[in-house]
């Protein structure tokens, strides 16, 4: 990189960007950077979903600087052994390939180096999120002055809303408070029980039906039975879209009952929640403007790069209200609160560019596009294997289809699970094996735009012959 005056004879100049000319070698470097990226992304469908085990560069510092060029050689080591969500067969998971102007947002980013603890360390970026985020609120449907924050992962969405729930609630230091949430729900949920110092008995599961939604007399009844009983409730979560068949809990009764028992709705819809953002598919997630607190993971299904996962509420000042600290180091806020006291998170990056940009690129046109290709595909897919009789899918309205062998026992399907799942990689296809209601399960999510007819077909084909007898 260009040289800032020499300090010290000896010491080689430090790679930073000169502040007062143009860098020619920074700009080198990212061409490079760039174009060994547009390789990698341009060779996607030659290199399979999941890499086999590759040569690691060296990890430790040498005592004198790298050039550009080892660099370089050494970070085509680490792409070559990286996950490959661009291939057309990659339907594992959750994890789909990046869109192209979210991958600028998260270069300029970098380049820019704000910090979205303090509006001094972040202006425009501060103003851009809040302004985001109100927008996507209202996108929702979520009340006027409705608002929110970014965050690190749906996990950590979800773990902001049950803390801002309990502490809006008077609850903060209630040993005995429970949160309800379907059987179907995600991990991240227990995980936050954890944090917050819970007992896992804490977590109450409500059944579901066989859709995979909750079963809203049974919330009743034990909504009912709490009340009886003197125990307070954090919150209800409802779950739009969850994790192995992109069921979605009914919404409407669920916020119906929780508004007549005064209690807290928490919406998990880091899978589901992004099809409200279109007219056409919102009906699929119909009731989520109701929630007191909304998780969605733009990361998801939009392919924002990770992480970008948002959490929304009816009431942003609450947020404040749990996590605010005051900044003694800071400058008061000059407008609308410091980043670093809406949230768990301190020093957090302008995860805000690469999801603002990425959505005005698609455009709302585009992001329909989005979903209409997502669930088309899992129409296409739950046809296909549809006609194999030996097979019993579980989905929902969504783009996830998960499936597993109707007949045999849990053992048997562990091991039809694991054969399949490794012809299906030999075929290019990857698909994640999920163990649900105490049975393995082939799970596809149809996420990923470069799939097509082709896969679904070969896929269709892998799995019938995996449960015809043998010849
Ligand atoms: C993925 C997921 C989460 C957690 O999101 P991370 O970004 O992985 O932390 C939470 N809830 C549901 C329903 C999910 O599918």
């Amino acid at each position: 990189m260009a040289s800032a005056p020499p300090v010290q004879r000896g010491i080689p100049p430090l790679p930073f960007a000169a502040p007062d000319s143009h860098d020619a070698a920074l700009q080198q470097l990212l061409e490079q950077a760039s174009a060994q990226l547009c390789a990698w992304l341009a060779s996607a469908s030659q290199r399979p979903p999941l890499p086999g085990l590759s040569v690691m560069p060296a990890v430790e510092p040498h005592q004198q600087p790298q050039g550009s060029a080892q660099l370089l050689s050494d970070l085509q080591l680490v792409m070559d052994g990286a996950y490959n969500p661009g291939h057309p067969g990659a339907l594992a998971h959750l994890d789909p390939p990046p869109l192209a102007a979210s991958i600028v947002g998260d270069l300029i980013g970098a380049g820019l180096n704000n910090n979205l603890l303090a509006e001094e360390l972040s202006p425009s970026l501060t103003r851009l999120e809040r302004s985001l985020m109100a927008w996507l609120a209202e996108r929702l449907g979520l009340p006027a002055g409705s608002g929110g924050v970014p965050a690190s992962g749906g996990s950590l969405s979800n773990l902001m809303a049950l803390v801002t729930a309990r502490h809006s609630r008077g609850l903060a230091c209630c040993g005995e408070a429970v949160v309800l949430a379907s059987a179907d729900a995600h991990v991240s949920l227990a995980k936050a029980l954890t944090v917050m110092g819970l007992p896992p008995q804490a977590l109450r599961q409500v059944p579901v039906d066989d859709s995979g939604a909750m079963e809203p007399a049974l919330l009743e009844q034990q909504l009912a039975q709490l009340q009886r009983r003197g125990i307070p409730v954090i919150a209800v979560v409802a779950t739009a879209g969850t994790t192995v068949r992109g069921a979605v809990d009914p919404m409407p009764e669920i916020a119906a009952l929780c508004h007549r028992h005064g209690v807290w709705l928490h919406v998990d819809g880091a899978i589901g929640a992004v099809f409200a953002l279109s007219d056409v598919h919102r009906s699929r997630v119909q009731g989520l403007e109701r929630a007191d607190s909304l998780t969605l993971n733009p990361q998801k299904l939009l392919g924002i790069t990770k992480t970008s996962s948002v959490l929304l509420l009816a009431r942003p000042r609450l947020l404040e209200q749990a996590f605010g600290t005051g900044l003694p180091y800071m400058e008061p806020s000059w407008s609308g609160g410091h980043g670093g006291e809406s949230g768990l998170q301190g020093s957090r990056p302008a995860e805000v560019l690469k999801l603002w940009l990425g959505l005005r690129q698609l455009g709302l046109v585009g992001i329909e596009a989005v979903l209409d290709g997502a669930v088309a595909r899992r129409r296409q897919l739950k046809a296909l294997l549809g006609q194999i009789s030996q097979l019993r899918l579980v989905g929902g309205p969504l783009h996830l289809l998960a499936f597993t062998p109707l007949r045999g026992d849990a053992a048997s399907a562990e091991r039809w699970s694991v054969r399949t799942r490794q012809q299906l990689l030999a075929a290019d296809l990857m698909l994640s094996r999920p163990l649900y209601a105490a049975r393995h399960h082939l799970k596809a999510v149809m996420g990923n735009p470069h799939t097509g007819a082709a896969e679904l077909e070969r896929l269709a084909g892998v799995v019938a012959a995996s449960l015809s007898p043998c010849p």
